[in-house]
């Protein structure tokens, strides 16, 4: 059984059963019985079931966006942001469905030309931070190049998956086509791993378990797409707008309770405006409004569990130069801190996932990039500078996937998103992803003898 709890509330709110190898295999040959007849929908109406897909979720926006605050323990108003994220993702993907074509290639004595085509059954093995956003940037594609699939949602946050799962059905999506299992992922998603039927996997989650998924796909040469840590920097210059940077900066790290893959967790400051610096972020850290998750106006939940509090709470180690306020009562609480640190602290090396941010020092240009790069991770990061030249330079050193310039922005449906080194491969979102869910295949047509 899996007890779904409300981590703001410590209520249970649902006991759903649990899927085994059994249920996994059965799922997979479902998604296989379905693939000839989802491959079989034409483009145009592949788009058409994806749009009423969108449309169901904008319709359902409200009753999708409680149960993702319910059962990940969001503010109401950031859950609300990301199922409008995900009717947004099913958009994009229906208009993308008969928009990308093959090639014809000049060769000899023949006419050469390149198709895409499905891989057949993915596997898709999602994170409990962003639940449904996340596993819509998988679907999206998925859907759109032809595949069927099995969804694994976290075991932590199954229930905007399984609902989702109703409104594909709603929208007409042929059964067999969206297979959600509720489970653990070292019982069904190991088992998606391994399985002979299935073509590819699309996992975000942990650098640590990314790394048993590539190991275990290795076996039958499974496709993979890993989207996995990250320990991002948010590199302020002196010659930034400072009062901007340090009202932005909390909104970097203590979003989703620091639980997001792109928290720009290391605060790197231009020495000369250290100081300065420090006490605005220390000013704008102390607005952050953290407490009760119904509020409209609330901006920082609790963490997903408390044995992932403890977690957090390994990680600040001396004393904070900010410790933030948390309610009273039940929750997994933990406060917005702010704690100075060298690189090679360790709270500046893992990832924390959860709302600590650890402030660093550079002397200039040169010694910032050594320090971002100084990570196994390349995920995401900021760059705050009103020189245009020296953010583009910066932006093209630092060896991550999706940067922003005196923004935090990470995310945007129309944009690729992933990493570089440890933070994974492959690309999600924008037409960048459908790559990741369609096989090249070439045919040469001879024409002359
Ligand atoms: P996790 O790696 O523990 O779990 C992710 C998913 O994998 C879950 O569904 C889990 O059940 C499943 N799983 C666990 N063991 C497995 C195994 N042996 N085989 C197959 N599947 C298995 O991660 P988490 O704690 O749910 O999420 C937090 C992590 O996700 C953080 O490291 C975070 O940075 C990362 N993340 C990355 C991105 C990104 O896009 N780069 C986005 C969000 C979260």
């Amino acid at each position: 059984m899996t007890v779904v709890v409300n981590p703001a509330t410590e209520a249970t709110i649902a006991t759903l059963a649990e899927a085994g190898v059994e249920e996994t295999d059965a799922a997979v040959a479902r998604a296989r019985a379905a693939y000839p007849v989802w491959r079989a929908v034409s483009p145009a109406d592949r788009g058409r079931l994806l749009r009423r897909l969108a449309t169901l979720v904008e319709e359902h926006h409200e009753e999708l966006s409680q149960i993702e605050s319910r059962n990940a323990g969001k503010p109401i108003s950031g859950a609300r942001g990301e199922i409008g994220m995900v009717a947004d993702v099913f958009h994009f993907y229906a208009g993308a469905v008969d928009k990308r074509h093959g090639e014809t290639i000049p060769v000899a004595r023949g006419v050469d030309m390149t198709f895409r085509e499905p891989l057949g059954v993915v596997g898709l093995i999602v994170p409990w931070n962003f639940p449904l956003n996340i596993a819509s940037w998988k679907l999206g594609p998925s859907l759109a190049c032809g595949n069927t699939l099995v969804l694994k949602p976290a075991e932590l946050t199954p229930l905007s998956a399984l609902r989702l799962a109703e409104l594909v059905l709603e929208a007409g999506i042929p059964e067999g086509v969206v297979n959600v299992l509720v489970g653990k992922g070292s019982i069904v998603g190991r088992r998606l791993v391994a399985h002979p039927d299935v073509a590819k996997i699309g996992f975000t989650g942990s650098t640590e378990v990314g790394r048993e998924v590539m190991r275990g796909a290795a076996e039958t040469i499974k496709r993979v797409t890993l989207e996995l840590g990250g320990k991002s920097a948010n590199i302020v210059f002196a010659d930034a707008d400072l009062e901007q940077a340090a009202a932005a900066a909390p909104y970097a790290v203590f979003d989703n309770a620091g639980q997001d893959c792109c928290a720009r967790s290391r605060i790197l400051v231009e020495r000369s405006v250290y100081d300065r610096f420090a006490d605005l972020l220390v000013t704008a850290t102390r607005a952050v409004k953290v407490g009760d998750t119904t509020d409209e106006s609330t901006e920082m939940g609790p963490l997903i569990t408390a044995q992932h509090r403890d977690t957090v709470a390994s990680f600040v180690e001396t004393e904070p130069l900010f410790r933030g306020e948390t309610p009273d009562g039940p929750g997994f609480w933990f406060p917005c801190t702010l704690v100075e640190a060298s690189n090679d602290d360790r709270v500046a090396r893992e990832e924390v996932f959860g709302p600590v941010a650890a402030l660093i020092p550079f002397d200039d240009e040169a010694d910032a990039i050594r320090i971002a790069n100084d990570t196994p991770y390349g995920l995401s990061g900021s760059i705050w500078t009103e020189n245009g030249a020296r953010a583009l330079r910066v932006a093209r050193a630092l060896e991550a996937g999706v940067l922003s310039i005196n923004s935090n922005s990470s995310v945007r449906v129309s944009t690729p998103f992933g990493g570089f080194k440890q933070s994974g491969f492959g690309r999600e979102l924008g037409l960048h992803a459908l790559d990741g869910y369609s096989e090249v295949k070439n045919v040469y047509y001879a024409t002359e003898g």
